[in-house]
């Protein structure tokens, strides 16, 4: 039996969707032994510690910064040594995360984590193979590409670019796809079947409406400006683990048939039964409206990391961005006036940008590198990276007019 460590971090609801997905299939096909670590929650000192409970209020209330941030460490020298401040801050917490969980393999599904992890396995003496599975779609944070990483799984050939231009070579990294859980493929249930085990109107288009797992966005405005035009639809609103937004739906009355629901664990079935998704542009939603062939309205998207996958599903003719709640009720509208014909070429345009294999192919590769054994590490001195570091950083800033 090989043992993987994934390191993840709740921060949303990507990072842990991808590593269960990576994890199932695992178990499916192999005798492996999976344990998942939230690195921020478990391994990290304060202010990181409180990475999951930050990361909602900083993408909801600080947008414009997030958004500057992403591009001040959008080249891979700043990500690098940003990197590699963090890790001065964590290194003994990650030191303890390697000693309390040996492992023949270990795989990073989150960008930030990646590079300080892969800093603390370079202090052993040997170390296990190390894989990254980037769970951003197309503008890619830097901070996922690390080239001493043994491999890169990436989702799309812009994410593959990115990791060009960050370092990496073209064999250090494969075009995957996202990995989407084998139980979402395998249990989206026909519209009409979903519909009757959720007790909706069998006979009403239906609009369904989430922003991640923590319920992020104008969901509420969004939801009151389809109401106002009192469509002949019918709404099932998701408010994820957001109370608050939840209490305020329930509260209100609606035009039409309208289900609220909290965190849900039935998303195959919930996506089988719509027709149309109205959404964050959160990569893991994206692709899993793709592979239930279900077209976007997209009302928002996370500065930097959440902007391409936009382009993404627009281009693709999988929806639309309506960065406004009456853009979004507007392009109901016009979608439900177009008729069924209108919605099936939409979801005809999702479905052929769904990477349902990719878990599948993700999964086989991490198993071959488990195999590999351990990895002696080059004696190396921190010191002499840190100098190096800084005399890229002080290059680029001097390139860079600053
Ligand atoms: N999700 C869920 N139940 C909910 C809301 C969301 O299972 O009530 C899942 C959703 O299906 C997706 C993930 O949470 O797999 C959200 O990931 P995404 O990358 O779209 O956004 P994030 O939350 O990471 O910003």
């Amino acid at each position: 039996m090989k043992r993987i460590l994934f390191l993840m971090s709740d921060t949303g609801g990507g990072h842990r969707a991808a590593a269960e997905a990576i994890r199932a299939a695992l178990l499916t096909r192999y005798d492996a032994d999976v344990e998942l670590v939230d690195v921020f929650r478990k391994y990290s000192p304060v202010p990181w510690k409180y990475m999951p409970e930050l990361y909602p209020w900083l993408v909801n209330h600080s947008k414009s910064s997030w958004g500057m941030g992403y591009k001040l460490l959008d080249t891979h020298r700043s990500a690098k040594t940003a990197a590699r401040g963090m890790y001065l801050t964590m290194e003994s917490h990650l030191k303890q995360m390697i000693r309390e969980n040996p492992a023949d393999a270990i795989v990073s599904v989150h960008s930030v984590i990646t590079r300080p992890s892969m800093h603390a396995m370079l202090s052993q003496q040997k170390r296990p193979p190390f894989v990254v599975v980037v769970t951003d779609l197309v503008t890619t944070p830097m901070f996922w590409y690390d080239r001493r990483a043994e491999h890169t799984f990436v989702p799309t050939q812009t994410a593959f670019d990115r990791g060009i231009k960050a370092g990496l070579q073209s064999h250090q990294m494969s075009i995957t796809g996202l990995p989407v859980h084998p139980n979402f493929i395998k249990s989206i249930p026909e519209k009409q079947e979903a519909r009757q085990a959720l007790g909706w109107d069998s006979t009403l288009p239906t609009i369904l409406i989430v922003g991640g797992g923590e319920g992020m966005g104008p969901i509420f405005k969004n939801a009151q400006a389809i109401n106002a035009l009192r469509l002949p639809c019918q709404l099932a609103v998701i408010a994820g683990r957001n109370r608050q937004l939840k209490q305020q739906l329930e509260e209100t009355t609606w035009n039409q048939p309208t289900h609220i629901y909290g965190f849900v664990k039935d998303m195959p079935r919930l996506m089988g039964a719509a027709d149309v998704l109205i959404t964050k542009a959160g990569p893991s939603t994206i692709c899993e409206a793709c592979i239930a062939g279900l077209p976007m309205i997209l009302y928002d998207a996370i500065p930097g990391q959440e902007d391409g996958n936009v382009t993404f599903v627009v281009e693709n003719g999988a929806g639309a961005f309506c960065p406004s709640p009456y853009e979004v009720a507007d392009t109901v509208a016009d979608w439900l006036h177009g008729g069924q014909r209108r919605l099936n070429q939409l979801s005809r345009n999702a479905r052929r940008i769904a990477r349902p294999d990719a878990v599948w192919d993700i999964a086989d590769q991490v198993w071959r590198f488990a195999q590999l054994g351990q990895i002696q590490n080059p004696r190396r001195s921190f010191l002499k990276e840190l100098q190096e570091d800084m005399a890229d950083l002080a290059k680029q800033l001097t390139s860079n007019g600053t």
